[in-house]
């Protein structure tokens, strides 16, 4: 029998409601305080090791910067599955004595923003079902955008869903099937539309698979004779365990007791890993479809500063994503590249209510501005990308209050106009700021002096991964030239621009 390491009833209700004020994460996008997209989740997986427990606590610690509400790990040892999840980050929901009862061998875990389904426990993955051939659990990394459509043909035929997790449609795909588990799965697979990265264990399996067009990044790396999966390869470094390869779109790997076999469920469609981890989610460290982060980033920025140069007595970037772009335009440009801006590296969440006048105030928490570096200076700014400008134009007027006599903002990609389907918990478009104004009308609503954006042309040039060769170097960038290489369901005012046009 299978059971789950809950957390007491008063921890629970310890545990604050996210985004409804209870609490203020000062880290992330919420209430306008920062306009910054959040990124998705992570998954790490672990087969055939006696510590998976621990690896997945390590690896997933790694991939903390996907997701931060909630957290899960699932083992087993080929018997019953052992499994614990809760609301907020790693090192709160797991100790030392909760670890230790994770036994097992195989394992997957998971690191959640809720980009689907409400932010509640029940939605915490691993999600993990009983059904006729014994336990099932999936972790996964994404958004499934024909999911409403299953769920509601599945409803229809009886089934009874325990979340509101787009994840759950897979399960109930898969048990609702009269064929083994591994064709089960495959056929399940097969109905999805959208950019996914699943971690899917029974009790003698794991399979690990990615959607077609490997919108969502999953690779797989060895430690001894163990097989490791994690969204990031930095996850892998954290564990000394090294790089195999990125799980190829539509490949689904299955590891028993056997060995692994390299399947698939779907010919690779036009590949399109999300550009956005090149641009902003993945960590510096991490390395995707063979470009390391950081090094594309400075590419970036020395892209920017060819396509847009403005003369200026610094760069500066606004940590940390935009770290490397700025030290890229520095060394292309012969400007100095200084720290202008200092983040404050508690991003935890205070249980403090914020007043209007606090959140106004909110970027301070998360960002200074370095009065000595920055006062009497012309300030080339550095940022990732721009959704609906608040933060941009509060970071501007940061470097303005601490005596910069100009800033020009620089934006590593291009205008992001049009909303992701795919696992990026982005505004409708008529928020989105790129997809109402021109440029210049940008410029003024931010306060800065210039405002340039990397073209797209320039960022492909600049990820340089080896799928070059490819449609757009093998990328998505849906959310700024609106070619999604899916169907994707529009609602509203989505499908025909903004509501100002
Ligand atoms: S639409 Fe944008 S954020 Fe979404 S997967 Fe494509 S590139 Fe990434």
């Amino acid at each position: 029998m299978s059971h789950e390491i809950t957390p007491s009833r008063v921890a629970e209700e310890r545990t604050p409601k996210l985004w409804t004020g209870d609490y203020y994460n000062e880290g992330i996008s919420h209430e306008g305080v920062f306009d910054k997209l959040k990124e998705e989740c992570g998954v790490f997986g672990v087969f055939g090791h006696p510590d998976a427990a621990s690896l997945s606590y390590y690896g997933l610690h790694a991939l903390q910067h996907r997701g931060e509400e909630s957290a899960g790990i699932c083992t087993t040892d080929g018997g019953d599955f052992n499994y614990h999840r809760g609301m907020g980050l790693v090192k709160e929901v797991f100790d030392k004595d909760r670890l230790g009862s994770l036994i097992g061998s195989n394992s997957i875990g998971h690191v959640r923003y809720s980009t689907s389904g409400e932010s509640k426990l029940a939605n915490a993955q691993p999600l993990v079902f009983k059904y006729r051939d014994g336990d099932l659990a999936i972790a996964t990394n994404g958004n499934i955008v024909n999911a409403n459509q299953i769920r509601k043909e599945l409803e229809a035929k009886g089934s009874i869903f325990q979340t509101s997790s787009d994840t759950e449609v897979l399960a109930h795909l898969i048990a609702r099937s009269s064929k083994d588990f591994v064709a089960a799965t495959k056929e399940a697979l097969q109905q999805l539309v959208g950019g996914f990265a699943f971690l899917i264990m029974t009790n003698n399996k794991l399979i690990a698979a990615s959607d077609p067009n490997g919108l969502r990044p999953l690779t797989m790396g060895r430690l001894g004779d163990a097989y490791l999966f994690a969204s990031e390869t930095c996850a892998f470094e954290v564990v000394g365990a090294e790089l195999v390869r990125d799980i190829q779109p539509g490949e689904m790997l299955i590891f028993d007791e056997n060995g692994v076999v390299e399947d698939r469920y779907s010919e690779m469609q036009r590949r399109s890993l999300c550009a956005m981890e090149y641009i902003y989610f993945s960590r510096p460290d991490t390395d995707l479809n063979g470009a390391n982060l950081h090094a594309a980033r400075k590419r970036m920025g020395k892209k920017m500063a060819q396509e847009s140069f403005v003369d200026a007595d610094i760069v500066t970037g606004v940590p940390d994503s935009s770290i490397s772009a700025a030290i890229g335009y520095a060394e292309e440009t012969g400007i100095p590249y200084e720290l202008g801006l200092i983040k404050n590296k508690y991003t935890g969440r205070t249980f403090i209510q914020p007043s209007q006048e606090l959140r106004e105030q909110g970027v301070k928490m998360k960002l200074s501005a370095v009065r000595k570096v920055v006062e009497g200076k012309r300030v080339v700014m550095i940022d990732d990308s721009i959704v609906r400008g608040t933060t941009s134009r509060r970071i501007v007027n940061l470097l303005r209050e601490a005596g910069a006599t100009q800033v020009h903002v620089r934006i590593t990609s291009p205008p992001f106009k049009n909303p992701c389907f795919y696992g990026i918990d982005t505004p409708n478009r008529q928020e989105l700021i790129a997809s109402c104004k021109t440029i210049e009308e940008i410029r003024q609503e931010i306060n800065a002096d210039s405002l340039a954006f990397l073209t797209k042309d320039g960022l492909i040039e600049a990820i340089d991964s080896y799928s070059t060769q490819e449609l757009n170097g093998g990328l998505c960038l849906a959310c700024f030239d609106n070619d999604y290489p899916t169907e994707v369901q529009f609602h509203g005012t989505e499908k025909f621009g903004c509501g100002c046009e």
